[in-house]
């Protein structure tokens, strides 16, 4: 019978057996610590717009209410439920990709086809925004799962209008090369600064700074992007220069 500690610098096959039991028990409680951070911040992100639509149903009851403050009370409901519901769909979203199997229904699809199409869905923000596009696609046929991939160029096109002035340039680009096609999405918007492209694609990372402040955003964009992308055994690079603009690279594998 054995009992003590294991000495994991012993060199024999206990040695390394205790270090491996070390390696899992911190990767246990890394996966722990994340857990109880990821909850910790969808709760808070619930809880700010609850607070709000409380707050502002609350005064709604009212009866004195001008038509004015009504409809601007109203408005701050409708605003703050969308942003809940946008929430549910990306953290279901997300909770569909973490699966230990993988979630990809593969099929063969036209990706430059799809990539027009997200960009038919933005028309309206592109000419509210006054943003000038260039496009330019090859015909490409992938292997991939079309209904995640969408999401990838969703959301980086969306950043891509949301982050960016008016006026502003959008650029995106579809090559096919040998095996791989690469996407890239550049904007001339506000940059992102050094410090920051570290953590960019964590849950919930946003840049926190004066102008943001103000953007709506929940700081799962990018989350989805890099887990999507990951799943197709691709991988996705950010450029970006502050004040000057940004570049997101996506490459897959086309095999
Ligand atoms: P969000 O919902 O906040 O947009 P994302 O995960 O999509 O969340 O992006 C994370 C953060 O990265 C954003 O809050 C923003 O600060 C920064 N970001 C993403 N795309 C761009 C871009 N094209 N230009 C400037 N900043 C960007």
């Amino acid at each position: 019978q054995f009992s003590g500690t294991l000495d994991i610098n012993r060199q024999d096959e206990i040695g390394q057996l205790a270090q491996s039991f070390q390696r899992m028990t911190e990767r246990l409680s890394e996966n722990d610590r994340m857990r109880k951070e990821f909850i910790s911040d969808v709760s808070h992100d619930f809880q700010t717009p609850l607070l709000n639509i409380k707050g502002f149903a609350e005064l709604l009851v009212d009866e004195e209410l001008s038509p004015d403050k009504r409809s601007s009370y109203a408005k701050v409901i409708q605003s703050e439920t969308e942003r809940l519901s946008s929430l549910t769909k990306q953290l279901l979203l997300l909770t569909s990709l973490d699966q230990l199997e993988s979630p990809l229904r593969r099929r063969a699809f036209r990706l430059d086809e799809q990539v027009k199409e997200i960009v038919r869905k933005f028309r309206w923000l592109l000419e509210e925004k006054q943003l000038s596009l260039s496009m330019e696609l090859d015909e490409v046929e992938f292997t991939g799962d079309p209904s995640f991939l969408e999401k990838v160029w969703e959301n980086l096109l969306s950043n891509a209008l949301k982050y960016t002035q008016s006026n502003g340039e959008i650029d995106i680009r579809l090559t096919s090369k040998l095996d791989t096609v690469e996407v890239r999405i550049r904007d001339t918007g506000m940059g992102i600064a050094e410090e920051h492209l570290s953590r960019l694609f964590d849950r919930f990372y946003r840049v926190d700074h004066s102008r943001t402040r103000e953007i709506e955003g929940t700081g799962l964009g990018l989350s989805i992007v890099h887990q999507v992308v990951q799943l197709h055994k691709g991988s996705v690079k950010v450029e970006s220069e502050e004040g000057v603009g940004t570049t997101f690279i996506v490459t897959l594998s086309n095999l």
